[in-house]
């Protein structure tokens, strides 16, 4: 919110690499321990967040299981993503390689890993997922993907194929051999891999990346930069309010701040590692969901994609 990291990139071309050593990276590929700091990350949000406690501790687990599954070794599907990238289109879009992607075999392995674990609470909609065939699982994959709106059966069921989506697109991810450059300016709020909108924002820490804020994609993990106190959306910087969780004392409650912007009356959340080193766009997004709910009666839209969080799956 200083003016100093609104001016970090000023006067840089847009979709090119950084130009000055120091500079933070404008497009940040995932790592290899994405999933299982995130997993370690919901269990103490499980323990901080009781009333989610039981939702958040299963999230977990699916996420472990996430990054078992993501060890698995699939064909790669980046054979033409330097011609991609040098086109500017991102090299693993989601309308071109949905059908290609490996997400129904990581679904199986997610369904066979996750089976002893699921509390009874979320049984019902477990056994279901596993009867069902492909052509049911690929539908709610394509609505997922699309932000169409699903029945209250497939919605239940979502958060796991939405798991299975991030962890084929994820390792895709990771295996390009440099990352696309920032996304062209009509196009800021997508991912420059995938073209998936982001989950939330990060404020980062650490080396280049010090107070420098990031998109993370809801689907590939790749995180592009975005200026800080500017809305992804519309790009406007005068109607922006930050709102965050307090306890009765005052207190922060989580790390976590709900960026609105009064121009294009939208919101999206900011996991501020300053604040907490631990902070993960999408587990502090599903940990704060009283945040969403606080804000609920200004009518803003989440226009931001966390597959794991289908409205309805923590009820
Ligand atoms: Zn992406
Ligand atoms: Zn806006």
């Amino acid at each position: 919110m200083s003016s100093r990291d609104t001016t970090t990139s000023a006067g840089h071309a847009f979709g090119q690499a950084p130009q000055s050593p120091g500079a933070p990276p404008m497009v940040v590929l995932p790592g290899r321990k994405l999933f299982a700091e995130r997993a370690q990350r919901l269990y103490r949000l499980a323990e901080r967040v009781p009333a989610l406690g039981g939702y958040l501790h299963f999230m977990a687990r699916v996420v472990e299981a996430q990054h078992r599954v993501l060890q698995q070794a699939r064909p790669s599907l980046t054979d033409t993503a330097d011609l991609a990238i040098a086109h500017d289109i991102p090299p693993l879009s989601v309308d071109g390689l949905w059908r290609d992607m490996s997400w129904p075999q990581d679904l199986d392995v997610l369904v066979a890993d996750l089976d002893d674990d699921v509390p009874d609470t979320q049984r019902e909609w477990f056994e279901s997922l596993k009867a069902a065939a492909y052509e049911e699982r690929a539908k709610i994959a394509a609505a997922l993907l699309s932000g169409e709106a699903l029945t209250a059966e497939a919605t239940a069921m979502a958060p796991l194929v939405g798991a299975a989506l991030q962890v084929a697109w994820t390792r895709q991810a990771r295996t390009l051999t440099h990352a696309p450059g920032r996304p062209k300016e009509a196009v800021r709020a997508l991912c420059p891999c995938c073209g998936a909108p982001p989950v939330a924002s990060v404020i980062q820490i650490g080396m280049a990346r010090s107070r420098v804020r990031y998109l993370h994609c809801g689907l590939c993990a790749t995180e592009w930069y975005a200026e800080r106190a500017r809305c992804p959306q519309c790009g406007d910087s005068q109607t922006l309010d930050y709102i965050t969780l307090e306890d009765e004392a005052g207190k922060r409650v989580l790390p976590v701040q709900a960026e609105t912007c009064g121009h294009c009356s939208s919101y999206l959340k900011v996991a501020q590692r300053e604040w907490e080193q631990g902070a993960d766009p999408l587990a502090d997004d599903l940990a704060s969901l009283a945040l969403d709910m606080m804000i609920a009666d200004r009518e803003l839209a989440r226009r931001t994609f966390n597959p794991l969080l289908v409205l309805g799956s923590p009820a």
